[in-house]
C-alpha cells in the first residue's frame, strides 16, 4: 500500500477556489476523488511517454468511481501542442458519447495540462477538469493559476482561454521517472520564487538543491508546496494578469530571447529561464536595487541545480543588439518597450523598463 501523506494548498479565486494535493502516492489514493462531481465517463488525457508509465495506476482509482474511464495518448512533445492534436481530444470524447459532465483529467507534463484544460474549457462551453501534474515545472507552473492554450504557427499559447481545474494532485513519485534535464529545468521557476516572493526560501533552497537532485521526495514536497503557496498568492491577487502576476516572469525576458534566438527547442524553456535569471539580477544590480551578494548567491544555486548561467552568443557581430531586437518584438513588451521583472534583494519584484546602455553592458557580460 502507498503512504497516504499529503499536503494541501489552497487557491483562493471565489466560486473557482480549488486544492492542490502535493505527496506521494497520490495516483493509487481514492481519497484524491472525494468531492469529485458525479459523471458516467472520465477522459485521462496524456501522451505515449507518460500514459504507458501511470495511466493504468490512474485509471485503476478512478474506475472505482466511474464507470467508464477512457485514456487518450497524444503524441509527446511542444510541436504537437496545436489544433490538430487538441481535436483528437474532441474526436475522443465525441466518438465515445461523453456529456457536458464527462470529467477530464490531465495526466502530464505542462503540454497535456495547457491542451487538456483548453479542450475542458471549450467542450460542450465547459467540462469538469482535473490537473495531474507529473514534471517539476507543470507541479510548481503550468497546473496552477488556469492558462489553457495551444501554440499557432505564428505564435506560442496564443489561443486559449483562463480555466481553473477542480483540483491538482502532485504526486511526487511521477518525477522519479523524468530526465534530469527535465528536472534542472523545472527547478529554474522552483528558484524563481525565491528572490520575488520569499528569501528564506531561496536559503531553503541553498540547503536543499543537492536532496531536490537527488529527488528526495520530502524535500521536493516542500519545494512543491511552497512553490505553489508562492504562485496561488499571485494568482489569488491577479487571476487574469492585470499587474502583479507578471512577477512571475522573473528570467523571463531574458529568458524568451534566448528561446527565440537558439530556434525555439535548442534550450529547454527552464534552462533559457535560469541562465535569464542570473541576467536579470544583473540588470537589477546595475540599477542599484540589489547588492552583488544576492546577485552570487542566485548565480550559484541556479548553477547547482544543473542551469546555465552563461547566455548563449545569438549574434556574433552585435550580439547585445540581437537580443534588443528579439525582447523588443517578446508578446509581455510593451509598444516596444522592453519589461523586465527585477529584484529588489528583500522579496519583492518590480516590473520595469531599463536603459539600453545599461542593458548591453548586462549582455554583454553574461554571454560567452
Ligand atoms: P512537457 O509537457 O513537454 O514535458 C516534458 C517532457 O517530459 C515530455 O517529453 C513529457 O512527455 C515528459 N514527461 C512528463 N512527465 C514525465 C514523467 N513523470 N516521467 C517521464 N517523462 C515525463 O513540458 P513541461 O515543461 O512540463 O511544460 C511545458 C509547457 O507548459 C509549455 O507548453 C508551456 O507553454 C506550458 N506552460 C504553461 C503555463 C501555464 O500557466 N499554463 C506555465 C508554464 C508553462
Ligand atoms: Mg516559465
Amino acid at each position: 500500500m502507498s503512504k497516504s501523506l499529503f499536503q494541501t494548498v489552497s487557491i483562493d479565486l471565489a466560486e473557482r477556489s480549488y486544492d492542490i494535493h502535493i505527496g506521494s502516492g497520490l495516483l493509487n489514493l481514492e481519497a484524491m476523488l472525494d468531492g469529485l462531481p458525479r459523471a458516467t465517463s472520465v477522459l485521462i488525457v496524456s501522451n505515449e511517454t507518460v500514459a504507458p508509465l501511470y495511466a493504468a495506476r490512474l485509471a485503476e482509482s478512478l474506475g472505482k468511481k466511474y464507470a467508464h474511464v477512457l485514456t487518450l495518448a497524444l503524441p509527446d512533445g511542444e510541436v504537437h501542442k496545436n489544433w490538430q492534436t487538441l481535436n483528437l481530444i474532441f474526436d475522443t470524447l465525441l466518438q465515445n458519447g461523453c456529456d457536458r459532465k464527462t470529467l477530464l483529467v490531465a495526466l502530464g507534463g505542462g503540454v497535456v495540462g495547457d491542451m487538456t484544460g483548453y479542450a475542458a474549457a471549450s467542450f460542450m462551453r465547459g467540462v469538469p477538469f482535473l490537473q495531474i501534474p507529473t514534471t517539476l515545472l507543470s507541479q510548481v507552473d503550468s497546473s496552477v493559476g488556469g492558462k489553457t492554450g495551444i501554440n499557432h504557427p505564428l505564435g506560442k499559447n496564443m489561443i486559449g482561454a483562463f480555466y481553473q481545474p477542480l483540483r491538482v494532485i502532485c504526486d511526487l513519485d511521477t518525477l522519479q521517472t523524468l530526465p534530469d534535464r527535465e528536472l534542472s529545468a523545472g527547478l529554474a521557476e522552483v528558484i524563481k520564487y525565491g528572490p520575488i516572493a520569499d528569501l528564506s526560501f531561496m536559503d531553503w533552497l541553498e540547503h536543499n538543491m543537492d536532496a531536490l537532485r537527488a529527488r528526495d521526495v520530502t524535500a521536493m514536497a516542500h519545494a512543491v508546496q511552497r512553490s505553489c503557496e508562492i504562485k496561488a498568492w499571485v494568482v489569488a491577487q491577479d487571476e487574469r494578469e492585470g499587474g502583479l502576476r507578471a512577477i512571475l516572469n522573473f528570467g523571463h525576458t531574458f529568458g524568451h530571447a534566448i528561446e527565440a534566438g537558439m530556434g525555439y527547442g535548442a534550450w529547454l524553456h527552464g534552462e533559457a529561464v535560469g541562465c535569464g535569471m542570473v541576467m536579470a539580477a544583473q540588470l537589477s544590480l546595475r540599477l542599484g536595487l540589489v547588492d552583488a551578494g544576492l546577485v552570487a548567491r542566485l548565480h550559484a544555486l541556479t548553477l547547482r541545480a544543473g542551469l546555465p548561467v552563461v547566455g548563449p552568443v545569438l549574434d556574433a557581430t552585435d550580439n547585445a543588439g540581437r537580443y534588443l531586437q528579439l525582447m523588443r518584438l517578446d508578446k509581455k513588451a510593451d509598444a516596444g518597450q522592453i519589461k523586465f521583472v527585477l529584484i529588489d534583494g528583500a522579496s519583492k519584484a518590480t516590473v520595469q523598463g531599463a536603459p539600453d546602455a545599461l542593458v548591453r553592458e548586462v549582455i554583454d557580460a553574461c554571454c560567452k
